[in-house]
């Protein structure tokens, strides 16, 4: 008989860096894994890599700045898997820059991204766990969600929204529906993320602070810790960063 993940688990931003690190480190400890993102090329390789290794995993292609296709995900989820006990809205870009360069398109990208996409996958999911009367909403968002700095206004922005959204939602939900919500708040990571960043200036900086990031598995796993907590035991954020980061 086939054996019942222990919970199901759908992730955006699962083609690279934190996501993927997530995707791998839940169905190594048994979830059946749901990974999102625009790479499809990508998702089916880790998809593939993660049940070779012995886990659960599927994948599909959703872009986080539609909500036709976040509902299509969530969908998706439950058509194959029959429920959907964790969200973790992990997919963003980071295209900082000083806000008097007025990269206005790569302002309105990341509040697309970043804080819509997270809004998206609310909207898409709460039905359902409302319905199941369980589920765990996991957003990712940032020590830039804690404070500001010359380049970070506009990502921080989104990145305090995130913060907000999170809390607002656990206190109508958390004690009505024992849906939980966790807020992850990393430091520097190794990732791809400085891939979305256009300004040259910004870049230079990143590279001279590259050394300083610490592995995406550091978050995947305080992401498995919180989702691992009994249903009575909510972890509400986990800021993880770099021991040197300042
Ligand atoms: P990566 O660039 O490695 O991963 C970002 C992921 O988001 C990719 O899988 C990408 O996939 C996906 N993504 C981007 N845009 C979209 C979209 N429109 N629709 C669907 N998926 C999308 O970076 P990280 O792993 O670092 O980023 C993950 C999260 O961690 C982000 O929210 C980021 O802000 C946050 N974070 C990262 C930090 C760091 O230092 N790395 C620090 C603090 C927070 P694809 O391109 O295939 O769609």
């Amino acid at each position: 008989m086939e054996q019942r993940a222990s919970k199901v688990v759908i992730i955006t931003g699962a083609s690279s860096g934190i996501g993927e690190a997530t995707a791998k480190l839940l169905a190594s400890n048994g979830a059946a894994v749901v990974l999102a993102a625009r790479r499809e090329d990508r998702l089916r390789q880790i998809a593939a890599d993660i049940r070779r290794a012995g886990g659960e995993a599927d994948y599909f292609q959703a872009n986080v700045a539609s909500s036709e296709e976040m509902n299509m995900l969530v969908r998706h989820a439950v058509e194959r898997y029959g429920r959907v006990d964790v969200l973790v809205n992990n997919a963003g870009i980071m295209p900082v820059s000083k806000l008097r360069e007025l990269r206005v398109d790569e302002w309105e990208r990341m509040i697309d991204v970043n804080v819509k996409g997270v809004l998206y996958g609310i909207a898409a999911v709460l039905p359902v766990m409302r319905d199941q009367r369980s589920g765990h909403i996991v957003n990712v968002s940032s020590v830039a969600g804690h404070v500001v700095s010359p380049t970070s206004a506009v990502y921080s922005a989104t990145k305090f929204a995130v913060r907000a959204i999170t809390e607002g939602l656990r206190q109508e939900e958390s004690p009505e529906t024992g849906i939980r919500t966790t807020i992850i708040a990393p430091g520097m990571t190794e990732t791809e993320l400085m891939n979305t960043v256009s300004s040259p200036e910004v870049k230079q900086m990143g590279e001279m602070l590259r050394g300083m990031s610490i592995p995406p598995d550091r978050i995947a796993k305080a992401i498995a810790y919180a989702i691992d907590q009994p249903d009575d035991t909510s972890v509400s954020e986990i800021v993880i960063r770099p021991t040197a980061q300042p």
